[in-house]
């Protein structure tokens, strides 16, 4: 299994990359990263570039 960064956060979890599709259907790998800790919730994304941390991700809806 591969090793993924330590969250800085919590540092009780792992950074998981999560990827995306472009546009064209290129894979974008790594667009964002979500701590494995859920009651951490610590997460970063990259949208065209600018790194945007800390926007909630909704799992569940209402
Ligand atoms: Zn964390």
């Amino acid at each position: 299994m591969e090793k993924y960064p330590q969250c800085l956060k919590c540092t009780a979890g792992d950074m998981l990359p999560l990827s995306d599709y472009g546009r064209d259907g290129a894979t974008i790998q790594f667009k964002a990263w979500v701590c494995s800790n859920p009651d951490c919730g610590h997460n970063l994304r990259i949208d065209n570039g600018e790194i945007s941390v800390g926007r909630p991700i909704r799992s569940n809806g209402k």
